[in-house]
């Protein structure tokens, strides 16, 4: 099945309302330090097509009754080999013809290509961005736009009225925990919602984290795995660092009048649906 229920690695954590996941490609060339999804998916950075994704989503798509739709959640939509092939687009066709909702999270400008379709259906769009330095973004995430591209992308969305969230997702202590003028910008810009997450280490994302910030994995590393816990095959940060980052994040975002969700933290601190899918409108 292309389209199945949202269940990530059944996190007891995970507050997000009943939804689908979809996946158009297998694999995902951002190749981002922190990504947790290069450690189930076999040859990950090698981003391919779902074989026969058209037809078969056209056989699935018919069974819709108003889900919630979200795009994607092991890869990114939009990966390089969106511009040559038009998959992500041609599956947003067929699903605008049937009864769902649309939740598209990327780091790409290349979603601002499909306005055209999410004007006619009920959508959110989320923007991943965790730091307003290009330099930082390219060595976090160095197949992916940088984050002044990815905040063009947040307003062009506002202003052709797609509902637009953004994920500061991962925060990760001593590189981009300092979110107040990320916030401030996304505030000014338009966004509704921000949704964030700490940084939860896998081994693979770990060696790949640790051999681009020597430094800065060095002071991590204790906090982790000496004071951190096990939770669902993931390293977290200690409990009350945690709270705090988040507390911190919440107070920043609700100042300027956004809601607030965190993902996968057990804290009670969310005052909008975590996903921010809340933000969608039903009235197209
Ligand atoms: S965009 Fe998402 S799926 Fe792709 S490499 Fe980055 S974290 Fe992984």
């Amino acid at each position: 099945m292309l389209l199945t229920v949202f269940d990530p690695w059944k996190s007891q954590y995970c507050t997000c309302p009943p939804k689908l996941t979809f996946n158009p490609y297998t694999g995902c060339d951002h190749g981002c330090l922190y990504c947790y999804a290069s450690s189930y998916i076999p040859n990950f950075q090698n981003c391919r097509p779902k074989k026969n994704l058209l037809s078969r989503l056209e056989r699935e798509a018919t069974k819709l009754e108003g889900e919630l739709i979200s795009i994607s959640n092991s890869s990114d939509p939009y990966p390089r080999l969106e511009q040559k092939m038009g998959l992500t687009r041609k599956c947003l066709e067929m699903l605008a013809k049937t009864d769902c909702k649309l939740q598209i999270i990327t780091k790409s400008d290349l979603v601002t290509k499909d306005i055209d379709i999410l004007q006619t259906v009920p959508s959110v769009v989320s923007v991943t961005v965790l730091t307003k330095d290009d330099n930082l973004s390219r060595k976090l995430e160095p197949g992916a736009p940088v984050s002044s591209k990815r905040l063009t992308v947040i307003q062009t969305l506002i202003e052709a009225g797609i509902p637009t969230t953004a994920r500061i997702d991962p925060v990760i202590p001593f590189l981009n925990d300092d979110m107040y003028e990320l916030v401030e910008t996304l505030a000014d810009l338009g966004v509704m919602h921000l949704t964030c997450s700490t940084y939860k280490t896998k081994p693979d994302n770990w060696k790949r984290f640790s051999k681009s910030f020597p430094d800065i994995s060095k002071k991590l590393s204790p906090l982790y795995f000496d004071q951190g816990e096990r939770i669902g095959g993931s390293t977290y940060l200690p409990e009350a660092l945690r709270f705090d980052l988040m507390k911190k994040a919440k107070e920043l975002t609700e100042k300027r009048n956004m809601k607030f969700g965190c993902c996968r933290e057990s804290f009670k601190l969310n005052s909008g649906v975590c996903d921010g899918s809340w933000v969608i409108r039903n009235n197209l």
